[in-house]
């Protein structure tokens, strides 16, 4: 064990099936990771995660 890579495990099913999708939102650079297996999302804005609601409040407020 003990790799490190760039590959993210999804930790609701544990696959490392996770794809990335950057965004700007406001200015600020948001990213979504999407789990290919168990269709999870998180999101992660300026690296701390948030919540979908933030992410939409920011996007609906152009
Ligand atoms: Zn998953």
């Amino acid at each position: 064990m003990g790799e490190e890579g760039s590959e993210m495990k999804c930790p609701v099913c544990n696959e490392s099936t996770i794809v990335e999708v950057k965004l700007m939102l406001d200015s600020s650079l948001v990213v979504m990771q999407s789990c290919s297996g168990c269709d999870s999302r998180r999101w992660i804005k300026d690296g701390d995660e948030v919540a979908v609601e933030g992410i939409l409040e920011a996007a609906s407020r152009r």
